[in-house]
């Protein structure tokens, strides 16, 4: 399956939060043998979410996931920009009313917050676009959410990463794994010879390996560690295939007086 996520959050785009959900969550979709084709990164922005959500839908990825902005400030607009952007109405949902006035009485019980009830602001977090299931969110207040639209899945997951990966682990990685593709990736480290020095040998193998992206990834400094990395997609024989390069890979790194030093 095809995947697109999309960062929301004025933090990420000022510097003030790095953003560890994307690559948290591309390390999972290459696992389940899935391509991420594009990692975009907006501000809290109604008209941007809704434009930004439409050009990625206009792609037809199978899914698409979005981290940040669903929390109970004013600023946390990814709902309300996902309705905009679907045509949809915001209504009240039940089960999100229910599952967040459930969290808040947990956490007011347990002395963690000093405010007990329902607000005007805890109850935002329960008005979802239309046609949305909620997700239970255990490790925080504010649902997930899932949606379809078209052919295209919708996961709308909180920012926070503990309640994102929670959602993540339960909801999204058992659908990556039923429709799970192929992923193979083989590597090695080696020092002693610099990037560009190799790289008309990348380009031979690359060339007779189609099928494969071999890349070379610098370490530290220009020619101190350098990691070659093979990858693949959905290959019948893909395990086999990288295997092969990676040998013939070996042989040149050695050649050219190259050490060696294998991945753990
Ligand atoms: P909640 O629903 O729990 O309120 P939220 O969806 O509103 O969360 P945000 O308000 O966007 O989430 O972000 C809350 C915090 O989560 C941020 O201050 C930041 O620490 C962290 N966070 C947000 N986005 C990311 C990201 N892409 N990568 C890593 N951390 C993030």
């Amino acid at each position: 399956m095809e995947v697109e996520i999309l960062v929301i959050g004025n933090e990420i785009l000022i510097g003030k939060t790095q953003d560890t959900n994307s690559n948290w969550l591309a390390k999972r979709i290459a696992k389940y043998g899935h391509r991420l084709k594009r990692i975009t990164a907006i501000e809290d922005d109604i008209e941007i979410i809704s434009t930004t959500l439409q050009t990625i839908l206009e792609r037809k990825p199978n899914i698409i996931i979005t981290t940040g902005g669903l929390g109970p400030t004013f600023d946390d607009m990814t709902l309300a920009g996902v309705a905009k952007s679907l045509n949809r109405e915001l209504e009240l949902n039940q089960h999100a009313y229910k599952s967040i006035e459930k969290a808040y009485e947990h956490a007011y019980k347990r002395g963690i917050l000093k405010l007990e009830g329902m607000t005007k602001e805890r109850e935002k977090m329960s008005y979802l676009p239309q046609g949305s299931i909620p997700l239970p969110n255990i490790r925080g207040t504010a649902p997930g959410v899932k949606l379809t639209e078209g052919d295209a899945i919708i996961f709308i997951l909180p920012g926070v990463p503990s309640e994102m990966k929670a959602i993540f682990q339960n909801v999204v990685k058992p659908i990556l794994k039923e429709k799970r593709g192929k992923f193979v990736e083989k590597g090695l480290f080696f020092m002693g010879i610099g990037e560009s020095q190799i790289a008309p040998y990348v380009t031979k193998t690359e060339n007779k390996y189609p099928q494969l992206w071999i890349k070379t990834h610098p370490r530290i400094g220009l020619s101190l560690e350098v990691e070659l990395s093979i990858t693949g997609f959905n290959l019948e024989n893909g395990e086999e295939l990288a295997e092969k390069a990676l040998d013939e890979m070996k042989e040149v790194i050695v050649s050219l007086n190259g050490k060696i030093r294998e991945r753990k």
